[in-house]
């Protein structure tokens, strides 16, 4: 009898494929004292070449997916390595003490990690986690403990873990990574964002999936629907074919609508553009039909570094995007981190809730050289298309002109240097804390643009982590007290004759768009590939017709009434 179980469904698409659970092996060292002196110092030389063999290897895979800058992490790794220096020390100890090889490289790289860690420098301190990185490949392979590289995985999987790091989802390879399935996440969570740009279907938040399937064990996964099947019978291998094929023909259906306009069925005119972490996630967007990009999250490119990126840095990767992009809008926001979001190269001060510290446009505005380098970079890859600068996390009036001023200082600062810039560049906001919301009529004189931050807009509303699957049943985008907040910030937007627009989850959910074109949204941002079945139903939704049944909404009591209405609406246009 096969058995089911439910996530929350996080990236369309279903696979069949064997486990790949990953388990982080506990090292347990032990000191021995040897007499094969030899024996013990081969294995370190094999070791240390394995090690280096596997670093050559990821630099390659990541500099064809992901570029030079990011493959230069690997070379570091590699000189840590292959350092003769530290390789001599441990040699010295296995034959002066006649110690195992595991013990040795361990209390050696143990010393330096040690040394670098107690260091006040951030780019020392840095490189005390690429020694236990590069010391951690290299012990476990002296113990012959199998190493899983997730950028080296050649057969086709389903990757099972506790959680995946947004940069861990960077270095799937969707050829063989055919879905992920984790204990913890959920649909906002930014693997499931990832999961999303990368086309990889994902069931999360599980909470013991890790234990429920074995390694090696063929499941199925629907990421549409967050099922699970293990110990799978002959009749749902059948059912998740057809599924598959249905996937594949609905697919094929839609690419009809790539370089259409996105209308109502009424005629007007509306975006539909692409959510993006990444320069590489632009070609998804292309190949989906966007009209723009409403939202490059830049704060991957300081997470998936190991250091602030420098202005020259930033500046090349926007670049790309708005070349890439040709003329189409193109929003940057400002670096979001905090929260969730960590820097392993800075460490942000301790604090009892971090969603609602010390972050985003709060933490830029306070260290105005990292954001300056950042508004420099922008602004000069302004020069090369349409850019919209946007700030996340704003509260007041008062973070708002404090972040535009900072702009117009960065545009003296290049106009004195003869540095092109686009000066009509729009500066917008993301409305995702209530309050601006609440006050959007005044942020409009203000902003450029706006775009609903719909998952922290929630978060914040309902006062519900939206990383904790106990609370997510309060992630309620259709609730009516989520809908006249949005209301309110469309209304406010419009009266200033300023567009806005949405980037959060809610903007690519089916059964929020006839609400959302019926309170008048005029942009909708939202994964690659959710963007053509938003602009298939978009063509057969009559705006006023949705302008009543957003008002019906509004009146309503309960998410369900909301969702029952909406339903009945859209049963002949699915
Ligand atoms: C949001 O909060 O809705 C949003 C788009 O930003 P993020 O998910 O990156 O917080
Ligand atoms: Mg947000």
């Amino acid at each position: 009898m096969s058995k089911k179980m439910k996530g929350i469904g996080a990236s369309e698409g279903v696979a069949v494929a064997k486990a790949l659970v990953l388990k982080e092996e506990e090292i347990k060292i032990v000191k021995t004292a040897v007499t094969n002196v030899e024996g013990e110092l081969t294995k370190l030389a094999d070791a240390i070449s394995k090690t280096v063999a596997d670093l050559d290897g990821l630099r390659e895979t990541t500099l064809k997916k992901l570029g030079e800058e990011k493959a230069a992490i690997f070379e570091a790794h590699k000189d840590i390595a292959a350092d003769p220096a530290i390789r001599e020390e441990i040699e010295s100890m296995i034959k002066n003490d006649s110690v195992n090889a595991e013990f040795a490289a361990h209390t050696i790289t143990n010393n330096y990690f040690e040394m670098f860690a107690a260091m006040d420098d951030s780019y020392f301190q840095e490189r005390s986690a690429d020694i236990k990185d590069v010391a951690s490949r290299m012990i476990k392979h002296i113990l012959g403990i199998k190493i899983v590289d997730l950028s080296t995985i050649a057969e086709e999987v389903i990757i099972v873990a506790e959680d995946l790091t947004p940069s861990q989802t960077a270095q799937l390879d969707k050829k063989f990574v055919k879905g992920f399935a984790t204990n913890i996440g959920g649909r906002t969570s930014h693997a499931a964002i990832m999961a999303r740009s990368l086309e990889i279907p994902a069931v999360l938040g599980l909470k013991s999936i890790t234990q429920d399937v074995k390694n090696g064990e063929v499941f199925a996964l629907n990421g549409t629907t967050g099922e699970i099947v293990l110990d799978l019978s002959d009749s749902d291998t059948a059912e998740f074919e057809k599924l598959a094929k249905e996937f594949a023909d609905l697919k094929a259906e839609l690419i009809k609508f790539k370089d259409k306009h996105s209308l109502t069925k009424d005629g007007i005119e509306k975006e539909i553009e692409g959510n993006i972490g990444s320069p590489n996630d632009t070609e998804s967007v292309i190949e989906n039909g966007g009209d723009g990009i409403g939202l490059f999250r830049s704060e991957f490119l300081y997470m998936d570094n190991d250091h602030f990126p420098t202005e020259e840095e930033q500046f090349q990767a926007y670049k790309s995007v708005l070349v890439d992009m040709n003329q189409k809008l193109v929003v940057i926001r400002t670096l979001d981190i905090g929260g969730d979001k960590k820097l392993s190269y800075f460490e942000f001060p301790h604090e009892e809730n971090p969603f609602l510290g010390y972050r985003a446009v709060r933490f830029t505005l306070d260290r105005q050289d990292i954001f300056k380098d950042q508004l420099r970079a922008l602004l000069r890859a302004s020069a090369f298309g349409k850019l919209g600068i946007m700030f996340p996390m704003i509260a007041t009036i008062d973070e708002f002109k404090r972040a535009k001023a900072l702009v117009e200082v960065c545009k003296e600062e290049l106009k004195a240097e003869g540095v092109a810039y686009d000066n009509n560049v729009q500066v917008g906001m993301m409305v995702e804390i209530p309050a601006a919301a609440v006050h959007a009529d005044k942020f409009s004189k203000y902003a450029d643009f706006f775009s609903i931050g719909t998952n922290d807009l929630i978060q914040y509303s309902m006062a519900a982590d939206r990383m904790s699957e106990n609370v997510s049943y309060l992630y309620q985008p259709t609730n009516p007290s989520i809908l006249k907040l949005i209301k309110l910030t469309i209304e406010g937007a419009h009266k200033n004759n300023k567009w806005v627009g949405m980037c959060g989850e809610m903007a690519g959910e089916i059964q929020a768009l006839p609400l959302l074109i019926g309170m008048g949204l005029d942009a909708f941002s939202m994964s690659a590939t959710s963007m053509l079945r938003a602009r298939a139903i978009m063509s057969k939704i009559d705006s006023k017709e949705a302008a009543i049944l957003a008002n019906k909404a509004l009146d309503l009591e309960t998410e369900e009434e909301v969702l029952a209405l909406v339903n009945e609406f859209l049963d002949d246009k699915l």
